[in-house]
């Protein structure tokens, strides 16, 4: 087995707190990597307080990891020794279905394995997340990290990345299009500079105009409060595309009012609660309502890559591991500039 550490949720009342664990022995195919960064996600914070109903406890957190690989099994050819690799928000999937044979791996027909509180289908222990020293992985679940990025900032694209760049690219977002981002978060952040990046005309719709110049930094070529209706009627039948990634349970309706006929409003966001929306707003332009979830390994990849060439990395806050509580409570006042991660090197 293999010796971990990390901070774990034991109840959905309880902080975060130090904890010690084992992971699997690895496998031929395994790479084992000590982790220098993990993200701190909003899913970790819904999870940890089981909002989504689909806590196990002890939990340890974590899907945005980036370390060190220090072992390699002896079939691994895409890591050595001493490699940066990067770890997002799955871990396994069946390897034997439609969605895993074509890289889509996060939509397994059998469920794919999450990289916390799953059961690993390796040996049936529950996976335990990056808040922690070391993570044990197949080399297929793993990514290579381009060298010229910093990566504390790198670590965020792991699933902040990934689950705005992956429906961008699938609704074609480029130029020519108005293209809406609601909530500037950890994953609004990502997605208002790769739609600026793709050469979209990019709109951040907010509640907190104080980020309004931030927004402007970031990409955005207007800012709208989300709140002041008389702004949104302004911007009404405008929109091609809106990516929501709002973390608490908010109205549709305004949003779908921006959007032109035919226009799509994807959901990434997971509040708690089930949106309520007007059948109305949908059928007087033919609008669609979309989701989507993180993405497959190849277009993970692919995303790190378009980092890499482009030079995007998230803007994040570093904090030691002791401050995780506090930081889950900043997250939740929109406190955030704009991804916390944890320095793994302050576990002791
Ligand atoms: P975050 O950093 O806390 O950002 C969420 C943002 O949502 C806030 O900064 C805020 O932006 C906005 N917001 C909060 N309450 C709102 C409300 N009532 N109405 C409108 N906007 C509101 O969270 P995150 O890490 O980016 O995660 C966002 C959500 O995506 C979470 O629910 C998370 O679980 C989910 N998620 C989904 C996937 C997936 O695969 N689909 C992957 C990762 C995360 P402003 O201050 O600008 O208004
Ligand atoms: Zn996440
Ligand atoms: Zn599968």
């Amino acid at each position: 087995m293999t010796a971990s550490k990390g901070y774990a949720a034991t109840s959905a009342q309880s902080p975060l707190a130090p904890f010690s664990f084992e992971r699997r022995e690895p496998l031929a195919t395994d790479i084992v990597v000590d982790i220098l960064y993990c993200g701190v996600c909003h899913s970790d914070l819904h999870m940890a307080r089981n909002e989504w109903g689909q806590a196990v406890y002890p939990m340890v957190p974590g899907h945005e990891i980036v370390g060190r690989v220090t072992a390699v099994g002896s079939s691994v050819t895409r890591f050595k020794v001493g490699d940066i690799a990067a770890i997002g928000v799955i871990v396994d999937s069946c390897r034997a279905c439609s969605p895993c044979n074509s890289g889509q791996e996060h939509y397994c027909e059998k469920g794919a394995t999450l990289t916390y509180a799953a059961p690993d289908r390796v040996d049936g222990s529950i996976t335990m997340g990056g808040y922690s020293s070391n993570y044990v992985v197949d080399q297929r679940f793993a990514h290579t990290v381009p060298s010229n990025l910093d990566l504390a900032g790198v670590a965020p694209l792991l699933c902040a990345g990934i689950t705005t760049y992956s429906p961008l690219r699938h609704w074609k977002v480029g130029p020519g299009m108005k293209v809406g981002i609601v909530g500037l978060g950890g994953l609004g952040h990502m997605g208002l500079k790769f739609a600026h990046s793709f050469g979209a005309h990019v709109v951040q719709l907010t509640t907190s105009l104080k980020k309004k110049e931030d927004a402007l930094r970031l990409g955005a070529s207007e800012v709208l409060l989300s709140t002041d209706a008389d702004a949104m009627a302004r911007h009404a039948r405008s929109f091609d595309f809106i990516l929501d990634t709002a973390s608490a349970p908010h109205d549709l309706d305004p949003y779908l009012s921006l959007l032109k006929q035919d226009g799509t409003l994807a959901l990434v966001g997971l509040p708690e609660k089930p949106p309520a929306v007007s059948v109305f707003s949908l059928i007087t332009k033919r609008l669609s309502i979309a989701g989507s979830m993180i993405g497959g390994m190849p277009e993970t990849q692919e995303m790190l890559d378009y980092c890499g060439k482009h030079n995007i990395t998230a803007d994040v806050e570093v904090i030691p591991v002791h401050q995780i509580n506090e930081a889950f409570e900043r997250m939740l006042r929109q406190d955030v500039k704009y991804r916390f991660v944890l320095d793994m090197k302050t576990l002791g």
